[in-house]
């Protein structure tokens, strides 16, 4: 049996491959990330992957975070809800290389906190003892903290249309928020796996006090950029639009 409806070999004229796909491009969002260098980095991405949904890879030693969530403009017939004003990494991805049929090989992938554990093992300088060898010290037994339920990551200050449209397109794979601390450093929230709520609850007693702004839809990302930003040039796709709109009135 084919592994794939339709090869991409044999897509007749006319024909996308995107009418035989279940949206797999739609289903995620990823953006670059700070690699880890010390222990302590390597410690937070490793709390990361506890959350469950979200993992990270490296390509030509950069560093990038998936988070996996669905769209929320993504319909039941794994078409675009937003199709005319989908964020502009939408409009511009093609199936060119796309996830249909790409066996995607990473040079670095870590989708489990062991994973990152073992690697940040190999990589860094050994771990100090913490007491001199053959001395023993009664310590209480471990407690261990219950998972967290949120991960805040910072995240680049954004500046212009290109930046809030990339914000615009990771709230679309909630559950995850946007916040704009004091010093005007920017945060994204990703929420653990069916822990929205509390994590939510955690977030905002947490970091309440520091936070002057907090984002979590798509639309409203959207309204701040019109806000403070000049009016955008109009995109290509608009300039189409305004050449068709008058034929559909
Ligand atoms: S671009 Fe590729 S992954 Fe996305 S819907 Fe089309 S075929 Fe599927
Ligand atoms: S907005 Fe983008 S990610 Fe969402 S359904 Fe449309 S094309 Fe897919």
């Amino acid at each position: 049996m084919p592994k794939f409806p339709v090869l991409r070999s044999e897509l007749k004229d006319g024909d996308c491959l995107c009418n035989h796909c279940t949206a797999l491009c739609c289903r995620y969002f990823s953006l670059p990330i700070k690699a880890p260098k010390k222990r302590e980095d390597y410690d937070l991405y490793r709390e990361f992957l506890t959350i469950g949904r979200i993992s990270f890879f490296v390509e030509d030693d950069v560093w990038y975070l998936v988070v996996y969530g669905d769209c929320q403009y993504l319909t039941p017939d794994y078409r675009c809800g937003i199709y005319f004003e989908r964020p502009l990494i939408c409009g511009t991805y093609t199936t060119d290389g796309c996830e249909y049929d790409n066996d995607v090989c990473f040079d670095k992938f870590f989708e489990t906190p062991e994973q990152i554990s073992e690697y940040a093992e190999a990589v860094l300088p050994p771990k100090k003892p913490l007491l001199p060898l053959g001395r023993k010290k009664k310590t209480a037994p471990e407690v261990v903290p219950p998972p967290p339920t949120y991960f805040k990551l910072r995240i680049e200050t954004p500046t212009n249309w290109d930046d809030y449209d990339n914000l615009r397109w990771y709230m679309t794979h909630g559950p995850v928020a946007l916040s704009l601390e004091k010093g005007n450093h920017w945060h994204l929230i990703v929420f653990a796996d069916g822990q929205e709520r509390a994590g939510r609850r955690a977030f905002e007693l947490e970091n309440g006090a520091g936070v002057k702004r907090y984002f979590e839809t798509p639309d409203q990302i959207w309204e701040y950029a019109h806000a403070i930003l000049p009016p955008r040039e109009p995109l290509e796709r608009d300039q189409h639009l305004k050449v068709l709109l008058p034929v559909l009135n």
